[in-house]
């Protein structure tokens, strides 16, 4: 594989692809689906065909958690030392083959493939921080207050967990879930996103390689999830379900584990505001933004979703960006130089579409972009939008493509309020010198993050999650493996 800077070939990228098992991982075994069906991964720069995977029903999900449920005794007692050593050696795995990894995800996904090697390394550091978790699972021990009894408190794996993630971060919404169930001690079935199944598998082969014992991972690829995956969360050995994706999906997904009481986590979808105070440093607020509204063509659930600007800083701040977005290139990702590639489908250009046009109709105006790209695939020019109305859509819904709506705002109080009126509550970013404001704004955002003066947030070694309608539970940090472990009490009578 060529290193960054060289020109990939389609030799190279038919290579990539065909080096993945497009089969379902059952019990150590890579198998066809029980229906011997299978579904299409499409390049959404082109439109065209990149592979056919196996399309797994609930006879293949069911079969899955059989493996998992057999082999989570076992894998519960191994050491916890070992545990984390694979996910050191999967770590290590992962870096060493950044190149062929980043363009399967570029292939299957769009994003260009600096992207690709930002989000394998953030996606690897994952096992990384992981590995170090694995052999720091504590409990306590106390006297009672009446001196009398002893209290023992340990920490125990929950049990076999299903894992579904969505296609924006192909990589890293696995490794952020299975780095954090393995060092656990907890056993899965994973149900990567249906357009973009390739590199879930490719991360299968990695920790098999790296010495996962069978029966641990099991992945599931299917174009039919809720069917799919529907009995799983009926049935009482699944204990555990994890989701990254819609608030919508992730809704009916909790009326289902409801039947079984599964412990549950969500992280959801976002609406995050970025407020530009007046004292701030323009240029930083800027690249911020930039980073903040760009990182993955605008498809991530962090993704800055509307720009509250103080009033006299609103129209340098929208020219100035609107100069860096509109000097962009754009392109297929695997291209040299291209910084924007396309984005999932079209249903999601249609949205995106459908946003800017109702934001234009109510009287904002496109300082730059504000319509899709020419030719094949599924592109959408980045985009900056001003004086956007309060009832614009994009102001409340998550637009998940490359467009920046800018609003202005005449005081402190009316920036934090504006931010806060969304249901969602994942992250909002932050920019100003003055450090009281800094904190009130802190202290008064509803989010599960925030921003200071920076334009990204996710790091392994935090919490990373929401609140509101964009979910709960954390992953990553010292938090992440909680939400792994169930807490034992023992009363002990001496
Ligand atoms: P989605 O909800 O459509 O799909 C997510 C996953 O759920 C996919 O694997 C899909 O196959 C599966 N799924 C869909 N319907 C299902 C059902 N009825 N039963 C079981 N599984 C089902 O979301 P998406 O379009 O893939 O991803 C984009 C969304 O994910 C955005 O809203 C984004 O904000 C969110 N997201 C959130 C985070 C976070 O950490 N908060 C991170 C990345 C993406």
């Amino acid at each position: 594989m060529q290193s960054c800077g060289m020109r990939i070939t389609a030799d190279q990228e038919r290579a990539v692809v065909s080096s993945v098992r497009n089969e379902l991982l059952v019990g150590g075994q890579w198998r066809e689906a029980a229906t011997g069906t299978e579904f299409s991964v499409v390049d959404p720069a082109t439109g065209q065909l990149l592979c056919n995977v196996a399309d797994a029903g609930p006879d293949d999900a069911r079969a899955a958690l059989d493996a998992a449920d057999t082999a989570q005794p076992g894998w519960a007692a191994h050491p916890p030392r070992e545990r984390g050593e694979i996910l050191r050696r999967a770590y290590e795995a992962i870096v060493r083959r950044t190149e062929e990894l980043s363009l399967l995800m570029t292939l299957e996904m769009g994003k260009p493939l600096a992207e690709s090697r930002a989000e394998i390394a953030y996606a690897a550091e994952f096992f990384r921080w992981f590995a170090g978790e694995a052999v720091r699972i504590e409990g306590r021990y106390s006297v009672s207050p009446d001196g009398k009894g002893r209290m023992l408190v340990l920490r125990q794996p929950v049990g076999p967990c299903l894992l579904i993630t969505p296609w924006n971060f192909p990589m890293a919404m696995g490794t952020r879930k299975i780095g954090a169930a393995v060092a656990a001690g907890c056993t899965m079935v994973a149900k990567p996103a249906e357009q973009t199944p390739l590199s879930m598998l490719a991360l299968a082969r990695v920790l098999e390689e790296a010495g996962l014992p069978p029966g641990v991972l099991n992945v599931i690829t299917t174009s039919s999830p809720a069917e799919t995956v529907g009995p799983l969360l009926e049935d009482p050995r699944l204990r555990k379900l994890s989701f990254t994706g819609s608030t919508e999906v992730g809704r009916a997904l909790m009326a289902q584990a409801a039947h079984q009481l599964l412990k549950v986590s969500m992280e959801l979808g976002g609406n995050a505001p970025f407020i530009v105070f007046e004292d701030a440093d323009l240029d930083a607020a800027v690249d911020g933004a930039v980073l903040a509204k760009m990182r993955n063509i605008g498809e991530a659930c962090t993704a800055a979703n509307r720009f509250h600007v103080a009033a006299g800083l609103a129209g340098r701040f929208a020219d100035r960006l609107a100069g860096r977005l509109g000097a962009m290139v754009m392109g297929r990702g695997t291209e040299e130089g291209v910084e924007v590639g396309p984005l999932i489908d079209e249903e999601a250009r249609a949205k995106v579409a459908g946003l800017v046009d109702d934001a234009i109709a109510r009287g904002a105006k496109a300082v730059v972009g504000g319509r899709p790209g020419d030719g094949p695939g599924y592109f959408y020019a980045p985009t900056v939008l001003e004086d956007v109305s309060v009832e614009a859509l994009a102001l409340r819904e998550e637009i998940f493509g490359p467009v920046a709506p800018v609003t202005a705002f005449e005081s402190e109080e009316d920036a934090i309020a504006a931010a806060n009126d969304t249901s969602y509550g994942l992250v909002a970013y932050v920019f100003t010198k003055d450090l009281r404001r800094a904190f009130g704004a802190i202290e008064a955002l509803e989010t599960g993050m925030v921003g200071l003066n920076q334009g990204m947030v996710s790091n392994p070694a935090a919490p990373f999650g929401g609140v509101k309608l964009s979910g709960f539970g954390r992953e990553g940090g010292r938090e992440g493996i909680d939400e792994y472990l169930h807490t034992k009490y023992v009363a002990m009578n001496l």
